[in-house]
């Protein structure tokens, strides 16, 4: 069916087979001609696919219409951070679950990059919770800017972010972190500017789970606020 990708996309989705998914396009397009002979009018694909499926296959049976526009809206919210439009906490532990998972398998590298703006405490207190949330806003943005569409950047916290960066050399993640670093330090606010810490973790055999890379991330974070702040640090065995 000409024009119809999209929703042959949406019943791809559905239904898990493609061959089952198939099948049922092809009967919703003989509905489709069924029902432009009955009317004398072309209802639409729309039309014809939820007639189909709440009232042939009976697979639908309280189906909602929603806006296309709209449920693209709903979905961005539902899985993005209003202020920082980086990933939600929980889309961040299902993709790091997911990553390190096929890291296993592939053998490629996995990095995590755990991110805690510097002294944001002072921000807020010395210049306003306002201008520290457009801080925060903007840091948001300068990440998603800077990360490939595979990376997953997240809010983990108030003013801790985090990226998962599969399939990237060890180098490579590192580098990230660099740039990110320096970009955000150049960033000028309303008379202030903003730096942030970096700890980095690195896949590797004896990563076992999600909280084995995640508190390595972390102790590579505390050193480097220890270590003076505004720096990446990557861990190592010895921390
Ligand atoms: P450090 O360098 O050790 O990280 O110092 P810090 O001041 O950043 O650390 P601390 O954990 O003491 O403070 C974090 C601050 O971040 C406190 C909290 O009010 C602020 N914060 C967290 N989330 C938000 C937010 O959404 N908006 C604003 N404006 N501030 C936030
Ligand atoms: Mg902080
Ligand atoms: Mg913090």
């Amino acid at each position: 069916y000409r024009g119809g990708s999209k929703v042959f996309k949406k019943v791809g989705q559905y239904f898990s087979k493609k061959t089952e998914a198939k099948l049922i396009w092809n009967k919703i397009t003989l509905h489709l001609d069924n029902l432009t002979k009955m009317l004398d009018r072309n209802p639409g694909i729309v039309v014809a696919t939820l007639d189909y499926l709440s009232n042939f296959h009976n697979s639908l049976s309280s189906p909602v219409l929603v806006q296309e526009d709209k449920s693209d809206f709903i979905s961005e919210t539902t899985i993005r951070d209003g202020l920082t439009q980086l990933y939600l906490k929980s889309v961040f532990n299902f993709a790091l679950e997911k990553e390190l998972e096929k890291s296993f398998r592939s053998k490629n590298n996995l990095s995590l990059l755990m991110i805690d703006i510097d002294d944001f405490k002072q921000v807020n207190d010395n210049y306003g919770h306002l201008e520290g949330d457009i801080a925060l806003k903007t840091i948001g943005e300068l990440i998603n800017e800077n990360v490939r569409k595979m990376d997953t950047a997240a809010r983990y916290g108030g003013e801790e972010l985090a990226i998962i960066v599969p399939e990237s050399k060890p180098k490579e993640a590192v580098l990230l972190a660099q740039r990110i670093r320096k970009k955000i330090s150049e960033i000028k606010f309303s008379g202030f500017s903003v730096t942030v810490s970096i700890g980095v973790c690195h896949s590797s055999l004896d990563i076992k789970s999600t909280n084995d890379i995640i508190d390595r991330a972390d102790k590579a974070l505390y050193e480097a606020k220890q270590s003076g702040k505004n720096r990446v640090v990557v861990y190592k065995r010895t921390q």
